[in-house]
């Protein structure tokens, strides 16, 4: 069985990447998701082991210490990391790999798989982003003003990436990522069409 490749989406926080992620594993059973660590305070609607795995500082100060991570950063304040075993026991299945995480996550990647799919999803412009960010009403004003800052730096890393896309309507957003993955890794094999 062949290995998997690994697909990156990077970009600001509140553009979409999340709901498009899930549109691709909704549409790809060949690609899963590999599941960060974190140490940020879970969401209301986020259950632990499926958007994330949450854990302590103390914890994830350990799993560095002990190499339990492929790559991991700090982004806004938090950290947040790849934990070797839920990426490349997937992709030793066969499976490609879906990951969500920021620039110096994927930059870290881009050196170790340079056979990646990098996608790096950028806002209309600015504006748009924190309309996003707050009618998400998940973060606190300061959180939010951390976050478009954050922004601003994260759009000057865009041209390390194989593609960018804006992300204006994001149904269309989607059909652009799909035809980059059927572009990239052809239609889905038929050992993971039941999957
Ligand atoms: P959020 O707190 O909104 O879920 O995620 C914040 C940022 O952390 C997002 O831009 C996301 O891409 C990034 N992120 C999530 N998981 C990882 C990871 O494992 N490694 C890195 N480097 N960034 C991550």
């Amino acid at each position: 069985m062949n290995k998997g490749r690994i697909i990156v989406l990077s970009g600001p926080s509140g553009v979409g990447k999340t709901t498009i992620c899930k549109s691709i594993l909704d549409r790809r059973p060949d690609i899963r998701y590999s599941i960060s660590a974190t140490s940020r305070q879970r969401r209301k609607d986020e259950v632990d082991g499926r958007e994330y795995i949450f854990i302590t500082e103390e914890q994830f100060r350990r799993w560095v210490d002990e190499g339990r991570f492929v790559e991991y950063a700090e982004v806004h304040g938090n950290l947040y990391g790849t934990p070797r075993t839920e990426l490349e026991d997937k992709l030793n299945q066969g499976y490609n790999v879906l990951m969500d995480i920021d620039v110096q996550g994927a930059k870290r990647m881009m050196s170790l798989y340079p056979d990646g799919i990098y996608i790096f999803i950028i806002p209309p412009d600015i504006s748009e982003l924190q309309r996003r960010l707050l009618k998400r009403k998940t973060e606190q004003d300061e959180t939010i003003r951390h976050r478009l800052a954050n922004a601003q730096k994260e759009l000057r890393y865009k041209n390390d990436f194989n593609y960018v896309i804006e992300n204006r309507e994001l149904e269309k957003t989607i059909q652009e990522v799909m035809k980059i993955i059927e572009d990239e890794l052809g239609p889905v094999p038929k050992e993971h069409q039941g999957d």
